[in-house]
């Protein structure tokens, strides 16, 4: 990975217009962040990218991912009004005190399988995340994890409590997002046993009133009560074009993450060029860097690659 002092040697003086004179300032990663990040590049974090590294130490952490240039968050390990196991305002305390925003924030109501009989559990857990997410100005609440579908009844019945979390969200000043996967990208049909993945599930076989669950989930949510964060890796893991998706449906994509295979721009299986292009044509104002699992190296050196990387891109503003 490419460290700091190397990053500026790259991007040279010229790019920086002359204004940082000294070597011992040039060798100074934390004013480099911190010129970078006032030239106007603002990028978020999902939490999660940093497992259980960041809970060494919570306050330095935070200190830390500020000074790598992030400055907006999205936390992950909500339960009973704590972030794991913190309360949420002794967390957004260390966020304010590192610079940092929190913006969203992820969690999962308690079941999977939706129906009747689970519905009212769901909701008191909606009306709770809402009521504490409130409290501490976080913008967005969203559902990072897919409900059970297995045919496009299920979708509907899913689509019918992500509009109730929508509309308990809003009656709390906040906005329900979903966040995918790659299974959502599969089909479903009416009466289904099982979603349908990949080449399979355009086979000739595919019965009428087949749907992407995606596109379901789209179609039949309340566009005044449930964005989308479309996680442009997983897209293409679910073997569809994130930059499709952006074009057909600006209005309902309006949080991204930011994620590659590992450290951004490693793999060289996505295009960011275009999905920036495409996310600044469509007004979209947060995103968040996501790692997951990385094969060398520290979680937090992970997110520190992504940083530069996002820091480097003449396309990222
Ligand atoms: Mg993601």
């Amino acid at each position: 990975m490419q460290n700091r002092r190397s990053f500026i040697k790259n991007v040279s003086l010229f790019s920086l217009g002359g204004i940082l004179m000294g070597k011992s300032d040039l060798a100074n990663a934390s004013i480099m962040s911190k010129f970078l990040t006032s030239a106007g590049k603002k990028f978020g974090l999902q939490i999660y990218s940093l497992g259980k590294e960041l809970y060494e130490n919570l306050p330095e952490g935070l200190q830390r991912i500020s000074r790598m240039g992030y400055s907006t968050l999205e936390l992950a390990g909500y339960r009973d009004g704590k972030i794991n196991n913190i309360e949420m305002g002794e967390f957004r305390k260390m966020t304010d005190d590192a610079g940092l925003k929190i913006i969203s924030s992820h969690m999962n109501p308690p079941v999977r399988e939706y129906n009747s009989s689970n519905k009212g559990a769901i909701v008191d857990f909606w009306k709770k995340a809402a009521d504490d997410h409130a409290k501490i100005g976080v913008r967005y609440i969203v559902q990072p994890g897919q409900p059970v579908t297995r045919s496009t009844e299920e979708v509907s019945i899913v689509c019918e409590v992500f509009n109730e979390a929508g509309r308990i969200a809003k009656a709390n000043g906040l906005i329900f997002g979903y966040h995918n996967h790659d299974m959502e990208f599969s089909r479903v049909v009416p009466g289904g046993k099982e979603m349908v993945f990949g080449r399979r599930a355009f086979g000739r076989d595919m019965p009428k009133g087949t749907e992407v669950i995606y596109d379901g989930f789209l179609r039949q949510t309340d566009p005044d009560l449930v964005i989308f964060e479309l996680d442009v890796y997983w897209t293409v893991i679910g073997q569809n074009d994130p930059l499709e998706y952006m074009k057909k449906y600006p209005e309902r994509i309006r949080l991204l993450h930011i994620k590659d295979k590992e450290v951004l721009g490693q793999s060289g299986m996505m295009n960011f060029e275009q999905i920036f292009v495409q996310a600044y044509k469509n007004g979209i104002e947060d995103y968040f860097v996501e790692l997951e699992g990385i094969s060398s190296g520290t979680q937090f050196e992970g997110v520190k690659g992504c940083a530069d990387y996002l820091l480097k891109a003449p396309f990222v503003k």
